[in-house]
């Protein structure tokens, strides 16, 4: 074991630790209040750093990294915008979907992102171990990952919206899910894999597929997500098929309890924002995707007042167009100022529901904060662009002026980001293998 002092930061986000941290075998072991000299083996000078707790994302679809501004998606609102895309999805193979995993995660690792989860849905034939590809790539880049297996069963023919090829039936859905936590997901604290079971959304799945994975979830003790109420059609869409709201739905499914998330949750009621307080579902807000597809803006101030978890998701790179967390906590404090006026929502507000909210969101209490006994996952920004030049509060200057690029980044105690580059990593390589299949999955629609 060999104690590091994260010494004298610049600024920190975190309580009595003015003059830094100490981590000892992968996890904080002392807050360093001003004027403390900790005993140590090894000293890293953050003088010029503002630490932050490692951002998590608790929302994304890395295969969209490969339809990032896709000539006829563009413009549309969600359900358009689906359809342009699904017969694109289609020709997904393993290939494509390890490059893309590869990609997404080694952007979010870049932008201080240490903990990813990801809602994988697509599975055209030749892509049935989908997430076992994403497993294999996850390792590859060294960040922790919460992936979730997803799920669609209701193609148009059946009157949802997505192509037939892209859906199975749901006995292959829960016999894949049950093989996926058997084999990857990890209970234990500072766990580097874990599973969870995401149906796409209420409108692509049937009442089997929603039921079938609470019941899986339960007994084995993984975690639920879907995306839900994202959109006034979504709700529209609902009420006409189902004759039901979508929390109404969901908890006629079983899915209202502590073991559920949820990606967006724009479009709630007062009583339905109680409803997941008492049950202690979370949401996952999206901002840039809600503003790309002009959804409508999480009411995160409320949700938070009323005791739901509230997390970040930067949502999958065809609606945002990137996958980058320290810029998904600015929009985060814009979009919510917007709402509720710039006196109720800080920097400090978009930067806890993006690390400590997002933890809750997946219920995780071994990351998401700077406190001794949690893993040291570890976000360090220098202010030294031209952005930040000027600036007076540090912290505040990460979030206001805006950044893109972490400096240094820690996950359980290894760096793995060092002077702003992964230590062996050739990012022009890894451009080249995921354009290449950028093009190829496209030119396949093209043709
Ligand atoms: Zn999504």
């Amino acid at each position: 074991m060999s104690a590091i002092w994260i010494k004298n930061p610049l600024d920190i986000f975190a309580d009595g630790a003015e003059d830094g941290i100490v981590i000892n075998d992968g996890v904080i072991t002392e807050l360093v209040p001003k004027g403390h000299i900790p005993v140590v083996d090894t000293v890293f000078d953050a003088s010029n750093h503002v630490v932050i707790p490692g951002l998590i994302n608790t929302h994304h679809h890395f295969y969209q990294t490969l339809t990032r501004a896709y000539g006829p998606a563009l413009n549309r609102e969600l359900f358009d915008w689906l359809k342009a895309l699904y017969p694109v999805w289609a020709n997904l193979t393993p290939e494509m979907l390890s490059v893309a995993t590869e990609l997404a995660l080694t952007e979010l690792l870049l932008s201080g992102c240490t903990t990813s989860t990801d809602h994988h849905y697509v599975f055209p034939g030749g892509l049935e171990n989908g997430i076992d590809i994403q497993v294999a790539a996850a390792k590859k880049v060294g960040i922790r990952t919460v992936l979730t297996r997803g799920s669609m069963d209701l193609s148009v023919k059946d009157g949802g919206l997505p192509p037939e090829q892209v859906v199975q039936d749901v006995d292959t859905i829960l016999a894949d899910s049950a093989r996926l936590i058997e084999l990857y997901h990890d209970q234990r604290g500072g766990a580097m894999v874990q599973i969870a079971l995401a149906p796409c959304s209420p409108f692509s799945v049937t009442k089997d597929v929603m039921t079938g994975s609470a019941n899986l979830a339960q007994r084995t003790g993984v975690l639920l997500h879907t995306h839900l109420a994202e959109t006034i059609d979504e709700n529209n869409f609902c009420l006409e098929t189902l004759g039901m709201r979508p929390l109404d739905y969901l908890e006629d499914c079983g899915w209202l309890d502590n073991q559920v998330w949820l990606a967006h949750g724009i479009h709630f009621t007062d009583s339905e924002i109680d409803r997941m307080a008492a049950a202690g579902v979370g949401i996952s807000s999206c901002p840039h995707s809600n503003m790309t597809l002009a959804s409508g803006i999480c009411p995160a101030c409320d949700l938070d007042k009323k005791g739901v978890s509230v997390g970040v998701g930067v949502d999958g790179s065809a609606s945002n167009d990137a996958s980058n967390m320290i810029e998904e906590v600015r929009q985060m404090l814009m979009i919510q100022r917007l709402r509720y006026g710039s006196v109720k929502v800080s920097h400090k507000d978009a930067l806890r529901w993006a690390s400590e909210g997002s933890a809750n969101c997946i219920g995780r209490s071994d990351i998401g904060k700077i406190e001794v006994g949690r893993q040291a996952d570890l976000a360090l920004f220098k202010l030294d662009e031209l952005r930040h030049s000027g600036h007076h509060d540090p912290l505040a200057a990460l979030v206001l002026c805006g950044h893109h690029k972490a400096d240094y980044v820690m996950v359980g105690g290894t760096w793995r980001v060092e002077n702003g580059k992964i230590p062996g990593f050739d990012p022009s390589d890894l451009i080249n293998r995921h354009s290449a299949a950028a093009r190829s999955l496209t030119s396949l629609i093209d043709a």
